[in-house]
């Protein structure tokens, strides 16, 4: 679905004239291959480069060097532009910026329509794509009576009516209350399992990340880490160093083991954590 190949990205600084001043590496060096279908998590601290490499996927930026490939379509090559944008959707933090309908069925009718979708078959997008995420019931009210969680579930649907192979979300919870971030997950894991569309996750809630089927975390606009969540997580310290949590109930497990229990490294829920203190006794 994505390839990525020796990546880098500078960006040019300015001074107050605006003449180009230096430049600032932001991604340094990636390469990192999905695989149609994955749930893949994207974590790193502020400034490691997830939203540069994010608008890479969706042919925002272009690579300095290095090359960016979406669904075999190389993002160098301007001709495809409009194609991988169609390829993989973007969904981005703040909902508002996003939503430009009065009312949110033609808000989610706008991007095929914009493609130049047939009228009829923009209603069944518009249909699919609302229940999709769970806001069919919604779909004749103004967005802006919705609440932020909604709002960013619209948006899903706005995206997912353009039938994306691949959605990429830079932080789509970072502005909402915990039930609205449970909401734009679970509409995003379901959009994966059942729709089978490959979803790229960029948070910097750990929880977020455990059922995704890989991780990868960044440092200095370099991949640092990768590997399945419990790999990932089971890495504590390296974590640690990198300026990021892992799940509570990790760092419980993790505490407990280096006090003298002996349960394995690398648990994700609370259920597991149960089951390592249950089954040793
Ligand atoms: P993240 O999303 O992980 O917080 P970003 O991709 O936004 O990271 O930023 C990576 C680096 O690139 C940071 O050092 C940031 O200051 C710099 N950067 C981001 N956007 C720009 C820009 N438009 N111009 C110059 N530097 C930028
Ligand atoms: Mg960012």
């Amino acid at each position: 679905m994505i390839k990525i190949s020796r990546l880098i990205h500078d960006y040019i600084q300015r001074d107050e004239e605006g003449n180009p001043s230096g430049t600032i590496r932001a991604l340094d060096d990636i390469s990192l291959d999905v695989e149609p279908g994955q749930f893949i998590a994207i974590l790193g601290h502020n400034g490691s480069g997830k939203s540069t490499l994010a608008k890479h996927l969706n042919a925002l930026l272009f690579p300095t060097e290095g090359a960016v490939w979406v669904n075999g379509l190389d993002t160098r090559d301007q001709n495809l532009i409009w194609d991988i944008r169609q390829t993989a959707g973007m969904v981005f933090q703040n909902p508002d910026n996003q939503i430009i309908g009065q009312v949110v069925e033609e808000d989610v009718g706008f991007g095929p329509e914009n493609m130049g979708v047939p009228t009829q078959e923009i209603w069944n997008r518009v249909e699919e794509s609302l229940k999709a995420v769970g806001m069919y019931e919604y779909r004749k009210k103004s967005p802006n009576r919705l609440s932020g969680g909604q709002k960013q579930r619209v948006s899903i649907a706005g995206v997912i009516a353009m039938h994306p192979r691949c959605i990429v979300m830079d932080e789509p919870t970072a502005m909402l209350d915990p039930s609205g971030r449970a909401d734009v997950i679970n509409a995003a894991m379901t959009l994966n399992r059942e729709e089978g569309i490959t979803i790229i996750l960029i948070t910097h809630y750990m929880e977020e990340a455990i059922r995704a089927d890989r991780i990868f975390v960044m440092d200095e606009g370099k991949v640092a880490m990768q590997g399945t969540p419990r790999e990932i997580f089971s890495r504590v310290e390296e974590m640690q160093a990198l300026h990021l949590d892992v799940p509570q109930v990790t760092l419980l497990a993790h505490t407990l083991r280096q006090r003298g229990l002996s349960i394995p490294e690398g648990i994700l829920t609370r259920e597991e954590l149960a089951e390592a203190l249950l089954g040793g006794n």
